[in-house]
């Protein structure tokens, strides 16, 4: 746009500049003929001082000679001061021997100075013409007619031959002449010549013998850029115009031929910025998705892999550090669902899962349920803390008394349970006499002797239904209460 408007106002700026000159030089050309052609007609009317003495034929062939010398007048008379034409060049008019009947021609005669005419359409031949006159006096200072030549404005004559080939054409402008009235005199189109063009706004300024550029809208509404130049030899004025809509064109022309030559370029940049901006959204793109997933699945995000994307290396960082804080949170409720609080042995619903998961699976396994004699008088001599302690004690002992691999649970109050996969009964028996003795001998918070009672079954020798399996090895362990409690049974016994 910037570029537009300054090429525009550039544009204009030359044309106008352009246009004033040539104004300028058209009417110096037009000056000069002009006083050419008055200098001629000034000379022959000095020759024709005494043209009443001369003959006839002399006088004629004085006007042919003025007419084919210079090609200055397309017709030349010679009028006496009575208003008889005497002579008339080319003889072809048959204007001779007449007398002048134009208001110009009488004008002329009255006038005895030099005069140029308005255009005016002469009476004998109807043709649009301008004419001059120089008056004629004799050796005596007796005034005695005139010598005219006219200019046939819409026919061949010198002014159309000077201006015929104007180079003006090729940015659309043209140019024309006006006469002091404010008629045409001269225009690239003939059928314009003689037109009333006074009320034109350049044309004005002519008439009031003033010179100048400008930006006008001429009488048919056209917008042009216009020189006017006033001819000083006889009032006339000289017009050069370009239409403004040929110097928009041109701008328009060289706006399109800027925009077809930045539209590839601004395509390969749109091109290179899409690929970008989707380069530089990937990572976040990527991250959304693996962010989705939480809560669905377990989220990994790939260690290393750094992006050269700052902001992305920074959200990474903060997704993964949640990701791993969710996890161990996860990790944390997991574990406290399948724990005890108390003791931290898996607890009761764990032992069912995983029992279950053994008979899926066809595992052999015994069950050593136990619990603690007489442990209401415990809570009540010592006290529901120490009641606690006494289990955090016991659950230690079964836990250090079995391998790995082995389960230990705390089924309820003061009841425990051990699952020793893969061991008979017998083996299972052992294990329950080692916890046992243990804790009967090893010293414990409250400092009096506590014993337990254990009760044993085997998965498939019992049974291999988990309900029965416990409910067999709870069977065992009321046996072992019933016989005097510290002991340990087995369903079979
Ligand atoms: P028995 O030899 O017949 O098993 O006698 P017992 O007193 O051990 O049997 P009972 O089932 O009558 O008593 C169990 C008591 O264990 C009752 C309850 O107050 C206590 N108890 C259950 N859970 C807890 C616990 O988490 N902490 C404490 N301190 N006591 C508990
Ligand atoms: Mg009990
Ligand atoms: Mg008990």
């Amino acid at each position: 746009m910037a570029s537009y408007q300054s090429k525009k106002k550039s544009l204009i700026d030359t044309t106008l500049t352009l246009n004033y000159s040539s104004a300028v030089k058209m009417s110096q050309t037009i000056d000069s003929l002009f006083i050419s052609m008055q200098n001629s007609l000034r000379y022959s009317a000095s020759i024709l001082t005494n043209m009443n003495a001369m003959p006839a034929e002399e006088i004629s062939s004085t006007l042919e000679l003025l007419r084919n010398s210079s090609n200055y007048f397309n017709s030349i008379a010679l009028v006496d001061e009575t208003g008889l034409i005497r002579s008339v060049s080319p003889k072809s008019l048959g204007t001779g021997g007449k007398h002048i009947v134009t208001e110009e021609a009488r004008a002329a005669l009255t006038l005895k100075k030099p005069y140029v005419s308005r255009p005016y359409i002469s009476t004998a031949s109807g043709r649009l013409m301008v004419f001059m006159s120089e008056p004629i006096y004799d050796h005596n200072g007796m005034y005695r007619g005139y010598i005219g030549g006219s200019l046939y404005l819409q026919e061949k004559n010198v002014m159309n031959m000077i201006f015929a080939n104007n180079p003006l054409d090729e940015l659309g402008s043209y140019f024309y002449i006006v006469g002091s009235n404010g008629h045409v005199l001269f225009h690239r189109d003939k059928n314009r010549i003689g037109e009333d063009i006074s009320e034109n706004q350049v044309v004005k300024k002519l008439l009031q013998h003033r010179n100048g550029r400008e930006e006008s809208v001429n009488l048919r509404g056209e917008e042009l850029l216009a020189g006017y130049v006033n001819v000083p030899a006889n009032g006339w004025g000289v017009v050069v115009v370009s239409p403004i809509r040929v110097i928009t064109e041109q701008l328009n022309a060289q706006i399109l031929a800027i925009l077809l030559y930045t539209l590839t370029p601004f395509a390969l940049l749109m091109l290179v910025v899409i690929l970008l901006a989707r380069r530089l959204a990937q990572p976040f793109v990527s991250l959304a998705n693996l962010v989705g997933k939480i809560g669905t699945e377990k989220v990994e995000l790939p260690e290393g892999g750094r992006h050269w994307n700052r902001e992305a290396n920074l959200l990474t960082d903060a997704i993964r550090y949640a990701v791993r804080e969710i996890a161990k949170q996860t990790d944390q409720l997991t574990l406290e669902a399948m724990t005890d609080p108390l003791t931290g042995l898996t607890n009761r619903r764990t032992l069912e899962a995983i029992m279950q998961k053994w008979l899926e699976e066809e595992t052999s396994f015994s069950i050593i349920m136990m619990d603690i004699d007489r442990f209401k008088s415990i809570n009540d001599t010592y006290g529901h803390q120490a009641g606690d302690d006494v289990l955090k004690h016991f659950a230690n002992i079964i836990a250090s008394s079995i391998r790995p691999g082995d389960v230990c649970c705390r089924y309820g109050g003061e009841e425990f349970i051990a699952l020793i996969p893969h061991a008979s009964s017998r083996e299972a028996y052992w294990v329950a006499e080692r916890i046992r003795n243990t804790l009967e001998q090893r010293s414990n918070p409250v400092g009096k002797t506590i014993t337990v009672s254990l009760g044993i079954s085997h998965c498939p020798t019992h049974s291999t239904s988990a309900e029965a399996l416990i409910q067999l090895a709870d069977q065992a362990l009321y046996r072992a209460k019933n016989s005097g409690r510290n002991q340990t049974i087995t369903a079979d016994n």
